[in-house]
């Protein structure tokens, strides 16, 4: 639902401070620095993102464990309490001006002297049927986030590339001693099927169809009728990143013209135009982002007050 943004947010007249684009953990954490230094800010939050699918988080300090979708909630209930505006809408596109940022989101424009990106990046999922049923219970495809889950379980490793031996060798050492490695549409070079031999781990050829189980996991159905049995999958998947309002900015983007290039505090080479998160090199995790967010907020201020 797109929400009308009332006068004194920018739309005329002086630029706000900050536009903050994307209410995951960077963007929250950029909000509440931001507004404890009374500045003022927008926010512009498009529900969902990779923190809202998270089902459990268990690495993100001072919460044992936390729901993604909690852990948004309380962020911006936090960061509402310092005063920040929110706007429940989808901003379209970034203009820079001389000295501001133009946003344009639900057909209005804002002006803003910084501009942080924090809009995260989605996940392109492989098309098995009944992925979604296990997507972050058992079907996992982010070993720093969900490795320890697989812990002791049958694990099916399934890439599309090479990569997934060297995955597969590395769930090993750190999680559990059964596991198979499934790779999709191609066959493995000869060293690496000795290197998989070696450890101790399947290796099964062929393309993966359905997965098995209805309120857990059981395993995978190939196209030729084969049944591989598991109860957790590390498997492939890629991202998009939430960066179309940004298209045609001269920004600077890694060797792959993917992820967006930063220089101290996550400033990108748009001066005042700040990116966090999957946005950019480097890792990616809640942690990082809320830190990330944390220093772009604190060198804009420096940079307002003239310190
Ligand atoms: C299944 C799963 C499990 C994970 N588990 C963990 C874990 O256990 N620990 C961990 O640290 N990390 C985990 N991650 C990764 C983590 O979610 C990301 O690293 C984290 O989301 C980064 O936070 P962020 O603020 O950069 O982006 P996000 O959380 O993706 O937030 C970006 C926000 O911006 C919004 N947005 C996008 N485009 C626009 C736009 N044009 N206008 C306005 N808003 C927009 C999105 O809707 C979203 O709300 C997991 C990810 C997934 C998918």
């Amino acid at each position: 639902m797109e929400q009308m943004i009332g006068p004194g947010t920018g739309v005329a007249g002086t630029p706000l401070d900050c536009i903050v684009i994307g209410a995951g953990p960077g963007g929250l954490q950029a909000c509440i620095h931001l507004c404890r230094y009374n500045f003022r800010v927008l926010l512009f939050h498009r529900p969902g993102g990779r923190t809202y699918h998270a089902k459990h988080i268990e690495n993100y300090l001072g919460h044992r464990i936390v729901a993604g979708p909690d852990l948004l909630e309380t962020g911006l209930a936090q960061a509402e309490s310092f005063g920040v505006t929110v706007a429940r809408a989808k901003v379209d596109r970034v203009e820079v001006r001389e000295g501001f940022f133009e946003v344009q989101a639900a057909g209005k424009t804002y002006k803003s002297r910084f501009v942080i990106a924090a809009s995260g990046a989605r996940e392109s999922l492989a098309p098995f049927k009944n992925l979604q049923r296990f997507f972050g219970k058992s079907y996992f495809t982010c070993m720093i986030c969900d490795g320890y889950r697989t812990t002791g379980k049958k694990l099916l490793v399934i890439d599309r590339t090479i990569n997934g031996v060297r995955l597969s060798v590395g769930m090993k050492q750190m999680f559990t001693g059964d596991v198979t490695f499934l790779a999709h549409g191609f066959s493995p070079l000869p060293p690496y099927a000795a290197l998989l031999e070696e450890e101790g781990i399947g290796l099964v050829e062929g393309r993966p169809e359905e997965l098995l189980g209805e309120d857990s996991l059981e395993g995978v159905r190939l196209a030729d009728g084969r049944v591989i049995p598991c109860e957790v999958i590390l498997g492939w998947g890629g991202i998009t990143l939430n960066d179309e309002y940004l298209e045609g900015l001269p920004l600077e983007r890694d060797a792959e013209g993917f992820k967006i290039v930063t220089r101290s505090y996550g400033e990108s080479s748009i001066p005042g135009l700040f990116v966090l998160g999957a946005l950019r090199q480097g890792h990616s995790q809640a942690i990082i982002s809320a830190g990330q967010g944390a220093e772009a907020a604190i060198e804009i201020s420096t940079r307002i007050v003239e310190l």
